[in-house]
């Protein structure tokens, strides 16, 4: 695999718009300059694309901007740092939720801002990788719950988590309802792979049974996004490192592979098969699928985030009676 460092092509997949100004994308890493989507109306003019990251903001900046009255909401990424396989940064799960907050943020400009990450989240089950840093699930859910209410506290009415990893996806959903009769104001998490339907995936790349973690879809939308937290690899390197996943522990490994259910030793045999079949699929990915993907996700979460400040304007409750 050849990643091509092209990330520019990527943004323009993007089309940035919101309330007559058009944005500038931009990826996390690197300052970028302004790419209009030409069929925006004018006016048209630059926002730096850090303007959307609170922390990257002064206080004077930030009271502004509460004082403008366009703040209304908020992102919280919810992330993951967890071995990805050979060929990909052990970021991936921190980077991908993190540019998608920071590109719905740029298409909603300036009524959403993006929050502190918690940059780890629940991934005991990828402790046999070494590299892989987990919180207890508690520690995880108090640290979102602690910024939100945080955010909750400076005037902001509407929140959205946004789940980049597997394993926060149940912590998550266990604690919304509890979270929501705390905080009292319009909030709702998200998985960003929830853009992505089977009937979705199998009009873009053919196939819906793909693998969820470091295969086709990840090592795409990093070929498109993050070529340079990618590396090159052959299956043959793979087969001669002669990995084994499945035993061989230490004491401190193993008590934090039994503190989740799809870890339990007996689902250890077959974990190795499991491994190769991603780094196996992941060849298949390309540029152009992962831009397809990141835009998705950014469509359908623009779209709801919006939908849900409507809801807090309207004093309606979230979510709406027929989801609820
Ligand atoms: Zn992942």
């Amino acid at each position: 695999m050849e990643p091509q460092i092209d990330r520019r092509a990527f943004l323009k997949s993007i089309p940035v718009a919101a309330a007559g100004i058009a944005g500038a994308a931009s990826a996390a890493t690197t300052a970028s300059g302004a790419m209009p989507d030409k069929a925006a109306p004018a006016p048209m003019r630059f926002v730096n694309p850090r303007k959307v990251i609170l922390q990257e903001n002064t206080r004077k900046e930030i009271r502004e901007w509460f004082d403008s009255g366009n703040l209304k909401a908020a992102i919280l990424p919810a992330c993951s740092i967890e071995q990805h396989n050979e060929h990909m940064s052990i970021d991936s799960d921190y980077v991908i939720p993190s540019l998608i907050a920071q590109q719905i943020a740029l298409r909603l400009y300036p009524n959403v801002v993006v929050a502190p990450a918690s940059p780890c989240g629940f991934a005991p089950y990828h402790m046999n990788r070494r590299g892989t840093v987990t919180l207890r699930k508690e520690t995880f859910q108090a640290y979102l719950f602690d910024v939100l209410s945080s955010l909750k506290s400076h005037g902001i009415k509407t929140l959205l988590v946004l789940n980049g990893h597997g394993g926060n996806h149940v912590p998550i959903q266990d604690v919304l309802p509890e979270w929501r009769k705390a905080l009292g104001v319009t909030i709702a998490a998200e998985s960003y792979w929830y853009a992505h339907p089977p009937e979705y995936l199998k009009s873009l790349i053919g196939f819906s049974n793909h693998t969820s973690h470091a295969g086709i879809l990840e090592t795409s939308m990093y070929m498109a996004a993050f070529p340079e937290r990618l590396r090159n690899f052959t299956l043959k390197e793979y087969d001669d490192a002669k990995l084994d996943f499945e035993s061989g522990f230490t004491p401190d490994v193993r008590e934090f592979l039994n503190r989740d259910d799809r870890s339990r030793p007996t689902r250890l045999p077959g974990e190795n098969l499991r491994d190769r079949m991603r780094q196996d699929e992941a060849q298949l990915a390309t540029r152009e699928y992962g831009e397809a993907l990141l835009s998705q996700a950014v469509n359908v979460f623009s779209d709801k985030l919006r939908q849900m400040m409507a809801a807090t304007e309207a004093g309606e409750s979230w979510p709406p009676a027929q989801q609820a």
